[in-house]
């Protein structure tokens, strides 16, 4: 018989190569969790997370998808399935943004892969786990943390706010995902980083970001992708039983 404390503890993290991902994946496979460390492209990153989890006596693998594409996710989880077992956690951690200008420069093709690696991922990945985790489907419960944005909050005038309404509308699908699976033992809760030391910036044409909007953020220094993955563990942990629909601003204050 499987109970809470006895079953195996399977997270798939998204984007978990490089970055807060990378830091979530860590930390939890130190916390006893076998990890399935999503990534896109690069391999090698993803495999040194791998590395590093095995290093210190854990469990995990790489597994290259497109979280933004259907085929992609259906692989993604299946892959798990065969080689970890049934996922009991799910980290929707993938994000990315686009070289900062106004939306009056905006085109179609740059929207459509905001929302498509942003929001369309989160939909699907978390419509996979429910499968697996929803006793409405046979499972025994599980864990959803949705990585969302300050942005959200904010706005990103002049730089993204395209990307910033992706993060608004993974909070709404927080919200109302908790609502829809709170009596089938599903958790979902999601984390808002304010500015944190990764390389998502480059691809928005400022590496620097963080250093040049510090001095607007109360704590006056930016975050570092642990301090993201300890709150994101936290709310997976059975610490936060009694938390879902919740969203966390991990931010300096932001
Ligand atoms: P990051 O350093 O740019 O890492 C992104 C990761 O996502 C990489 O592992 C990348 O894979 C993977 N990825 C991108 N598109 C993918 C796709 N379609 N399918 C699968 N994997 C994909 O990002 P980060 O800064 O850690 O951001 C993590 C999350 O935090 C995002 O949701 C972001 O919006 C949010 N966030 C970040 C900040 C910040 O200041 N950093 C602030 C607020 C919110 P490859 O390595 O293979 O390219």
């Amino acid at each position: 018989m499987s109970s809470a404390s006895t079953r195996k503890k399977v997270v798939i993290i998204t984007g978990a190569g490089r970055g807060i991902g990378a830091a979530a994946a860590m930390l939890a496979g130190a916390r006893g969790y076998a990890v399935c460390v999503n990534y896109l492209s690069n391999h090698d990153a993803a495999q040194h997370v791998v590395a590093a989890i095995r290093n210190n006596g854990g469990e995990a693998i790489a597994v290259q998808a497109d979280v933004s594409q259907e085929e992609g996710v259906q692989a993604l989880f299946a892959t798990v399935d065969r080689e970890l077992g049934k996922v009991t956690a799910l980290v929707n951690n993938v994000g990315v943004l686009e070289r900062q200008m106004r939306l009056d420069q905006m085109d179609a093709e740059r929207l459509t892969r905001i929302f498509r690696n942003n929001v369309v991922s989160y939909f699907l990945c978390s419509r996979e786990a429910v499968k697996r985790m929803s006793t409405i489907y046979g499972g025994c419960g599980g864990v959803i943390v949705n990585v969302s944005s300050t942005a959200a909050k904010l706005g990103s005038p002049g730089e993204y706010i395209d990307y910033a309404a992706s993060k608004g509308a993974i909070d709404s699908m927080t919200v109302g995902l908790a609502k829809e699976l709170a009596q089938e033992g599903v958790r979902v809760n999601g984390v808002r980083p304010g500015s944190v030391y990764t390389e998502i910036h480059a691809s928005g044409g400022e590496p620097g970001r963080v250093d040049r909007v510090k001095a607007n953020i109360p704590m006056r220094r930016g975050g570092q992708p642990e301090e993201l993955a300890n709150a994101i563990l936290w709310l997976l942990s059975e610490e936060a039983s009694y938390v879902t629909g919740a969203i966390l601003d991990v931010s300096g204050g932001l």
